[in-house]
């Protein structure tokens, strides 16, 4: 009967040998992920998001597990390859490891006869498209890397070790495969499509004489490099596969051009409790959910590329504002005022016209414009306005729009203005 031989081709003693040589790279990955999710009361950000924690697991299924914002992307297609491929084979070795350390000392097998037949075409299948996904992307981000600018380059470093390191598990999984096939050859081994494949190639070679060894190395390196890419997940790029599923369920789930507001004037009165802070000096003075979401920005620049103040030369980047909040609060300057430094210019903060395109086009679920407006509210607040942006301040409160026009001139203006545009159509 076909039956999964999962430590059979490797000493003994390895299968104990490997989760001790886990240990200090599970250590680290704990350790790295406490860092990096405590202190933002992501529990209770995740709970108070409107619609509470039913609306927030509907948005991880529809952001995280679907991908859905990245499948309409016109490039998406080689992360939902990338992304499905790992989902599977994480979720196979999980299973091999159920199968062997708890099915087979009860004396059952969770992978044997045409269940695992099944489950090696599965498997296989999705792990090719992983490796093409990965070819993909890898072929995308070398193609991209002179035009990305020079503070985007160490990130897009850290991406294509990333892709390098997944693409070594893919394969050498292929390769560990064949080697199986090559060393115990088995009568359902057609199943596995690539495996059996590959190993035709490698017996062309004639590599038989040395192919116990080779699988012990490739073996070993295997688990190295899948155990290195654990441990690193807290610390580098990687961390949005983490950081943009929880995001995804702190956002506030407001429509996209609606801006947040600071207080509920009503709840207010109601409260009899009129101190409030309207707006924003530093990164402590954000709310959780948006510290939170600042760990997730992977400073891809997509925000940038649809920016129309980016675009006409302002001083705003939106990639590059979320980076600043983001450098202080890593470097431990979440209290620093960045106003009374200039770390964000009045000038870039007046730049945002608060089209939210940056809040669509954010592949990890981070607002941009979110962050803008409390620091604008809190430049108002410290009337750190020049005359222009007074007088308009002044005009929307007194007269309701920014000219200052009394309501029936500003009806015939619209008047004017319709009748100028229609003249202009003929
Ligand atoms: S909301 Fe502001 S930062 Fe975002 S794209 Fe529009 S102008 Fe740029
Ligand atoms: S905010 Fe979003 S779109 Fe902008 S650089 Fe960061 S991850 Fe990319």
């Amino acid at each position: 009967m076909p039956v999964r031989d999962t430590f059979g081709l490797v000493p003994p003693g390895s299968e104990l040998a490997l989760d001790l040589f886990f240990v200090p790279f599970a250590m680290l990955f704990a350790f790295g992920m406490w860092r990096r999710m405590r202190g933002f009361g992501l529990w209770r950000a995740i709970v108070n998001s409107p619609g509470g924690i039913r609306s927030a697991i509907g948005r991880l299924g529809s952001n995280a597990l679907l991908q859905h914002r990245v499948a309409l992307r016109p490039r998406g297609w080689p992360h939902l390859a990338i992304f499905f491929g790992f989902l599977v084979l994480l979720s196979a070795t999980t299973i091999v490891a159920i199968d062997w350390d708890i099915a087979r000392p009860l004396g059952f097998r969770v992978l044997a006869g045409a269940r695992y037949l099944y489950f090696e075409v599965f498997v296989e299948a999705l792990a090719l498209a992983f490796v093409i996904g990965l070819l993909a992307a890898l072929a995308w981000r070398l193609v991209r890397l002179r035009r990305v600018a020079r503070d985007q380059r160490r990130i897009q470093y850290q991406f294509l070790i990333l892709i390098g390191g997944l693409l070594y598990m893919g394969l050498t999984g292929f390769l560990l495969e064949s080697l199986r096939l090559t060393i115990r050859p088995v009568p359902w081994a057609d199943w596995s499509f690539i495996g059996v494949r590959l190993a035709s190639a490698l017996s062309l070679i004639g590599i038989e004489h040395i192919a116990k060894s080779f699988y012990v190395v490739l073996w070993w390196s295997h688990a190295f490099v899948a155990f290195s890419l654990i441990a690193s997940l807290p610390y580098t790029a990687f961390l949005h596969a983490a950081a943009a599923p929880l995001n995804s369920m702190t956002q506030p789930g407001i429509p996209q051009r609606e801006l947040n507001a600071p207080f509920d004037l009503r709840t207010l009165m109601d409260a009899g409790d009129f101190d409030v802070k309207v707006g924003a000096a530093s990164v402590a003075d954000l709310d959780a959910g948006q510290r939170f979401a600042l760990q997730a920005c992977t400073n891809c620049g997509r925000c940038d590329e649809v920016c129309p103040a980016t675009a006409m030369g302002t001083a705003l980047s939106p990639r590059w504002l979320v980076q600043k909040l983001r450098a202080k609060m890593l470097s431990g300057s979440a209290t620093q005022d960045l106003l009374a430094t200039d770390i964000l210019a009045p000038a870039e903060l007046w730049a945002c016209t608060t089209c939210a395109a940056c809040v669509q086009a954010c592949p990890v679920f981070i607002r941009p414009v979110d962050y803008i407006i409390p620091f604008r509210r809190e430049l108002v607040a410290r009337q750190r306005l020049d005359k222009r942006q007074t007088e308009f301040l002044a005009n929307l409160s007194l007269s309701g729009n920014a000219y200052g026009l009394p309501a029936e001139r500003r009806n015939q203006l619209a008047a004017e203005l319709r009748s100028a545009a229609r003249s202009s159509e003929e």
